[in-house]
């Protein structure tokens, strides 16, 4: 088989292409939404607090993973260094005054391990980050909020939580409370792989089907996230709204190869076993 009829070879690389828009709405009198984009890393922080806290905590938050811009070989301990280093300065708000500020954290981040290309996402509290793959449309991150804990206790159904009185309270942050451990997900990359970051003033107003509509369409990152953002200011658009949208348009790691293609990669560290599908011979 020639490559051409089958993938690509690793190159230890992954590119993408990506989109962002943000909106203050139609409610709100400022956006307390920062969004980033700095490759490697792609991501949208929601700020809360009166009095500016919020805009300051989510671009505190922003400016401290910004750091890790052009980083050749991103690694998950970078994350939590940023995110502890964000969360010092943003509870140091706190302590000067009467204020207390807090912000979420969702971002995707294009890493390669051992030749393969993977997206790693990271999130702390209800901004979400969903994958539009060639078969799946998935939200890849989970809540960190209250009416995430109900829908997992079987009380309420995930359309109930949308209009829940509760649907604004998050049980973790960073800063404005003592819960701020992020939950970490690595997934293999494919090609046309579209990565949607976005704030709760996307999900809150427009139903995830919608969303995957738009993703689907074609047309270029940029324009999926002012279509996205249109949607959300034709439903009403009552919080900030904000979208990140990066596409894949080379990853290394074969993945789309076929399973019998020697040139199929081999991982060497037992741990990503069951991460990556791989040929019949197994791990080497
Ligand atoms: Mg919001």
């Amino acid at each position: 088989m020639t490559e051409e009829q089958h993938g690509r070879m690793p190159t230890g690389t992954v590119s993408v292409t990506s989109g962002a828009a943000t909106h203050v709405g139609s409610v709100r009198e400022t956006n307390e939404d920062s969004l980033l984009v700095a490759p490697p890393l792609y991501m949208v922080a929601d700020g809360m607090g009166g009095h500016e806290a919020g805009e300051v905590a989510s671009a505190i938050a922003v400016e401290e993973f910004g750091r890790l811009e052009g980083a050749t070989e991103l690694r998950i301990e970078d994350l939590g260094v940023a995110l502890r280093r964000a969360e010092a300065r943003i509870d140091a708000i706190g302590t000067a005054g009467p204020l207390s500020a807090g912000t979420t954290v969702a971002l995707v981040g294009t890493m390669v391990l051992d030749d393969v290309g993977y997206w790693v996402v990271m999130n702390l509290g209800d901004s979400r980050v969903y994958r539009m793959s060639r078969d799946a449309f998935e939200q890849v991150s989970v809540d960190h909020s209250v009416v995430q804990e109900l829908v997992d206790a079987g009380e309420i159904t995930p359309a109930e939580a949308r209009v829940h009185p509760y649907r604004n309270m998050i049980t973790r942050a960073l800063g404005a409370g003592p819960q701020s451990d992020p939950d970490y997900w690595l997934i293999p990359g494919e090609v046309g792989d579209r990565m949607l970051v976005c704030s709760d003033g996307l999900t809150g107003e427009v139903e995830d089907a919608a969303i995957e509509r738009v993703l689907r369409r074609g047309g270029t990152p940029q324009e999926a996230c002012e279509e996205l953002v249109g949607l959300a200011l034709a439903e009403g658009a009552h919080d900030n709204v904000t979208v990140v949208v990066v596409e894949a348009t080379d990853i290394a790691g074969a993945i789309d190869l076929d399973a019998t293609d020697p040139r199929r990669p081999v991982l060497s560290d037992p741990a990503h076993e069951d991460t990556l599908p791989r040929h019949a011979g197994g791990i080497a």
